[in-house]
């Protein structure tokens, strides 16, 4: 299995760790005390490292790892038998630090512990990853009465991930979409969230034969894109990860057009 391969049966395999993401983010809301307020932020840099104390629990970021490691270890054979092992042996400073690492997309520090403990080296981010986005998801949940107010360039004012996803609703506000945390922001029509550049004759679009409700927006000046869905024409209001994987077939577009982060 190679989640860089887009295939039925990862879309599957994806859309089942969405569901265990549901359940695992309803049994922490009830026991996670979180409180977020605006007067105690910097509204010029993402809520998430700024925030005070921890809001990922040891104990509770453990179960959601082995739950999202038992689920994909039922779902698939190559997948080694030691994991489960694995991940119930983590002591609470080595979760410390995976909560660290996947937040700081620590790709080198996932690799290390992958080759230690004889894992495929895609596999030990790939759970922390998806272990860690319930409690983003709670954590935006917790900032959407003052999200639009925090004024960050170029990435989600809740996580800090790079946007590239944005649905274009009814009377064609632009909604930026986290599918890492779920936040939503309204941005100006005609401008780049990526540069800030809102000369709107920087801007242009492909769209693909056979979509009509997504297209890709390319800035001509920072040759970055994202992914806008015409959402009056899909009807179904979808999660963000989901409208995410959905529309890979663009960012496979974009990128051999030589647009995004690796054309940099
Ligand atoms: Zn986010
Ligand atoms: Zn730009």
């Amino acid at each position: 299995m190679n989640p860089n391969v887009v295939s039925e049966d990862y879309l599957l395999l994806q859309k089942g760790i969405m569901e265990e993401q549901s359940k695992i983010k309803e049994r922490i809301e009830a026991e996670l005390q979180l409180e977020i307020k605006k007067d105690d932020l910097n509204l010029d840099i993402p809520v998430l490292p700024q925030l005070p104390s921890t809001p990922v629990p040891a104990n509770l970021y453990k179960e959601a790892v082995i739950t999202i490691s038992t689920f994909l270890k039922d779902q698939s054979k190559e997948i080694e038998d030691s994991l489960i092992q694995v991940v119930s042996d983590l002591k609470d400073e080595q979760l410390v630090d995976w909560v660290k690492a996947s937040i700081k997309f620590d790709t080198e520090y996932f690799h290390n512990f992958a080759q230690n403990n004889a894992l495929a080296p895609w596999l030990p981010h790939f759970i922390a990853e998806q272990a860690i986005r319930p409690f983003l998801q709670l954590i935006s949940s917790k900032c959407v009465s003052f999200i639009q107010d925090v004024h960050v360039m170029g990435t989600c004012p809740c996580c800090g991930e790079p946007p590239r996803l944005a649905k274009l609703e009814n009377k064609g506000q632009k909604i930026l979409y986290c599918p890492r945390c779920e936040t939503q922001w309204e941005q100006k029509r005609l401008s780049c969230v990526h540069c800030g550049n809102d000369n709107h004759e920087n801007l242009f679009y492909i769209g693909v034969q056979e979509d009509e409700t997504s297209k890709i927006e390319v800035c001509k000046s920072c040759r970055n894109y994202i992914k806008l869905i015409d959402t009056k024409k899909t009807f179904l209001k979808k999660q963000a990860g989901l409208l995410d994987l959905e529309t890979l077939h663009l960012d496979f577009v974009a990128q051999e057009e030589g647009y995004g982060d690796e054309s940099h």
